[in-house]
């Protein structure tokens, strides 16, 4: 064991001489004053204060002293660390105010300014006149009804008179869900509601039906696979063709301005019978574009072509074989049905001429519609 080292002279440790930490609290002084931000500052206190510096270095030296020197070795330090500690809090402070400021004004938010407002987007077209037709049958006392888009081959072609040989039962038309085996199809109309509302509802039945239906046409500018149609059917006892011809006028005025009326072309459907199509009187030049010669022509008209009248759906008598499908007396019931596509009459409603347009969900074609409840 070796004695202490009595002769130990503190003056030859030079770092811990008063000029050597008088000299280093100023370099670090200066040093604090010249960070010019708190990145700067961070890296200044890690070299003026941080294990390494100098005056961390000198007070290591101090536990090598002899007694009699550490007590003022130690004071001279202390003092001076703390002299650095306070001058590095001081700076902390300013360029923290100053950082403060600096945010306050160029993160500042101006309130008045106008903001980018999100667009409110619209209901589309299809779904407001689909709710709009509804609301007019509702008004006439009709209820809702609704059915599948996936249907048995039954309710969607056997129960409507549609037979095994029809042409609109195969592959051309129909999408069948696999295996085709199942029987069960996309419904190429909405008449298959019908059937299940004759069949659930006790008589007398009032019911429309809107929906999406189905056939494999590609897309074009006045076809798609998918579209809508709303259906209408009332089975009542001594239900007439006049009160079919009464509701529709009655749906075409309410649509398309008092006095618009329909007009009816003899035609076949395997539902109804007799069948009729029927077209709307062109609400834009009531027929005064036809005929160059009368006193009261119009002019060319485009939204009819110039025809006078715009093809729009299907009608007819209910078939008495849908009805005894639907285990209904036709000998004490009958009935009419109808329908359109809902596409054609926005189409012709809102002069939307490409078919496409309602398919692309591009908001631009449902903004100037949207207000349209
Ligand atoms: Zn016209």
């Amino acid at each position: 064991m070796s004695a202490p080292n009595s002769n130990f002279d503190p003056v030859e440790v030079s770092a811990l001489k008063p000029e050597a930490i008088e000299a280093a609290v100023d370099a670090a002084l200066a040093a604090i004053a010249g960070a010019s931000d708190l990145a700067d500052l961070k890296q200044v206190r890690l070299d003026v204060a941080g294990d390494r510096s100098p005056l961390a270095l000198a007070n290591r030296e101090i536990g090598a002293l002899p007694p009699a020197a550490k007590a003022e070795a130690g004071k001279r330090v202390g003092t001076a660390r703390k002299t650095v500690a306070d001058a590095l809090a001081a700076r902390t402070a300013e360029l923290e105010a100053e950082r403060d400021a600096r945010v306050l004004v160029t993160e500042a938010v101006d309130v008045t300014l106008p903001t980018t407002r999100r667009p409110r987007g619209a209901r589309h077209p299809l779904t407001t006149t689909q709710e709009y037709l509804a609301d007019v049958f509702v008004s006439m006392g009709y209820e809702i009804a609704e059915g599948p888009e996936i249907e048995t081959e039954w309710f969607n072609f056997d129960a409507l008179n549609i037979g095994p040989d029809h042409p609109a039962r195969s592959m051309m038309d129909t999408f069948f869900v696999d295996p085709p085996e199942k029987g069960l199809v996309l419904r190429t109309h909405t008449s298959p509601t019908q059937i299940r509302a004759l069949m659930e509802r006790d008589l007398p039945v009032y019911v429309v039906h809107p929906g999406r239906v189905f056939r494999t046409d590609e897309l074009d500018a006045t076809h798609t696979p998918v579209f809508h149609q709303i259906e209408g059917l009332a089975v009542d006892e001594g239900i007439t063709m006049a009160h079919l011809k009464g509701t529709l006028d009655h749906l075409a005025s309410t649509l398309f301005g008092a006095g618009t009326q329909t007009r009816w072309r003899p035609s076949y459907f395997p539902f109804t019978e007799p069948s009729a199509e029927f077209d709307l009187q062109c609400f834009v030049c009531r027929g005064r574009s036809v005929s160059p010669a009368a006193p009261d022509y119009s002019g060319p008209c485009r939204t009819c072509r110039s025809e006078g009248w715009i093809e729009w759906g299907g009608c007819g008598m209910v078939n008495p074989r849908v009805l005894v499908a639907c285990g209904v007396d036709p000998e004490r019931y009958s009935g009419f049905a109808f329908g359109m596509g809902i596409e054609r009459t926005v189409m012709f409603r809102n002069n939307a001429e490409d078919m496409r347009d309602m398919v692309e969900g591009d908001v631009r074609f449902s903004l100037p519609f949207g207000a349209d409840v």
